[in-house]
């Protein structure tokens, strides 16, 4: 920050010059177009294929077809513990003690079992609040988890809205919320970066504010991890959930990310629906009834480890390793920053960035939002070997990932829409 940007292409080749992760562009398959790579802004979406993945995925294959069952417990990586090999990364990126995170299923799914676990509504206190205009997925499971429980959706669940006339949520109208609803509220469950807009809201504070009114505080942050550094166990989140195919590159599909506070991890009485992989491995193979839970995040673990959904995780987190979350995102709020700047000069086009323009209310991501014509112009920058996504309605989001995006893909970015429309 405090950079003063230009509008020239010698201005993006020297912040290139002078970028420390610039190599780890070249650990990434891009897509070609026209025999040259797209830009790839879509990595909110769908990570771009590390280059190292292929090789990890082959040794598992290895140990598969030269050990098979064996494979548990000889193999390169112990099949056993595979999950344990990744916590480590992404106990980094979030912030947390490595016994407050696990790996497993998907995002969806887990939310459910979170729920299952921390949303535990009575008669007086049985409503969920999170942000209109969340993610569908998350809408979903949470009007039927308050249907499960025998509460009408218009009722038990508060959707807070931008005020008339604003795009952006603001956090006082959310923590007003939280105050005024206070005895009734059973969770507070918000999408940290919400998908449409980008807007990243205050974790910790509506954490703290949640837990003020004596309701629990859990988050998506499918948009947030790999993204922006968080401090989930400082903070006092209670639970959150992740995917890792979007910014952590995982590939379509790959298990999930959770996150459960040690307060209720190491607590053997925190309810849940319980699977033998939750099990403590000690006593795992004696097959015993009665369910003792490993005093941990992985306590959650349900089914046995998804070897091949997770090898493309382990290999892409060593990328993150190596780079730094921190330093990912210092280069990640110039890298957005100046693609801000030269959006607002261009003149050819009429869009309105709905995004908030401060670097702590966002990550990497804005949102162009077209009043009419998006879909015209979206298709217009596919065309041209530029890869973003269209939401309705009316929104394009463009993400210059920090890991694998250059200054001058911005640039060319800005050059490719000047001259196409
Ligand atoms: C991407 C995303 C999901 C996807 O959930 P899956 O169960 O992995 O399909 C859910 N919620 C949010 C906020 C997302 O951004």
């Amino acid at each position: 920050m405090g950079i003063h940007f230009d509008t020239s292409v010698e201005f993006a080749q020297l912040m290139d010059c002078e970028d420390e992760l610039a190599m780890f562009k070249q650990q990434f398959y891009f897509p070609q177009h026209d025999n040259r790579d797209v830009i790839y802004f879509c990595g909110n979406s769908l990570g771009l294929q590390p280059k190292n993945v292929e090789a990890a995925i082959n040794v598992e294959l290895q140990t598969w077809r030269d050990i098979a069952i064996e494979g548990y417990f000889k193999g390169a990586n112990p099949w056993m513990y595979y999950h344990e090999f990744i916590t480590p990364s992404l106990a980094e990126l979030v912030g947390a003690n490595k016994n407050e995170v696990t790996v497993m299923n998907a995002l969806t799914v887990n939310l459910h079992l979170m729920m299952l676990s921390f949303y535990r509504p009575n008669a007086q206190r049985y409503k969920i609040m999170m942000e209109a205009g969340a993610f569908p997925s998350d809408q979903y499971a949470v009007e039927t988890q308050v249907k499960h429980y025998g509460f009408g959706p218009a009722e038990a669940i508060i959707e807070i809205s931008p005020r008339d006339g604003e795009k952006i949520i603001r956090e006082e109208d959310v923590l007003a919320a939280i105050a005024k609803h206070g005895g009734s509220l059973a969770l507070v469950l918000f999408g940290g970066i919400n998908y449409y807009t980008g807007q990243l809201f205050n974790i910790e504070s509506i954490t703290a504010a949640a837990h003020k009114a004596g309701a629990i505080a859990g988050w998506d942050l499918a948009h947030v991890t790999g993204n922006v550094p968080m401090q989930l166990h400082a903070w006092d989140v209670d639970f959150a959930v992740w995917c890792s195919y979007k910014y952590l590159n995982a590939g379509p599909g790959a298990a999930g990310g959770v996150f459960v506070h040690e307060k209720h991890a190491s607590d053997n009485n925190t309810g849940r629906m319980a699977g033998w992989w939750g099990n403590d491995e000690r006593i795992r193979f004696k097959m015993e009834k009665g369910f003792i839970a490993k005093p941990n995040a992985s306590g959650w673990n349900v089914s046995t480890t998804q070897v091949f959904n997770m090898v493309a995780l382990k290999a892409s987190l060593e990328l993150f390793d190596k780079a730094g979350i921190e330093k990912l995102r210092q280069k990640s709020i110039r890298l957005t920053g100046y693609l801000e700047f030269l959006l607002n000069k261009l003149t050819n086009l009429s869009f309105e960035i709905i995004t908030p323009s401060s670097p702590v209310d966002r990550g990497a991501q804005l949102c162009l939002y077209f009043s009419e014509k998006g879909k015209e112009v979206h298709k217009k920058m596919i065309e041209n070997g530029i890869v973003v996504d269209y939401r309705e309605p009316g929104v394009i989001r463009v993400a210059p990932v920090p890991l694998y995006c250059s200054y001058q893909d911005v640039y060319r970015f800005y050059e490719i829409i000047n001259t196409i429309v």
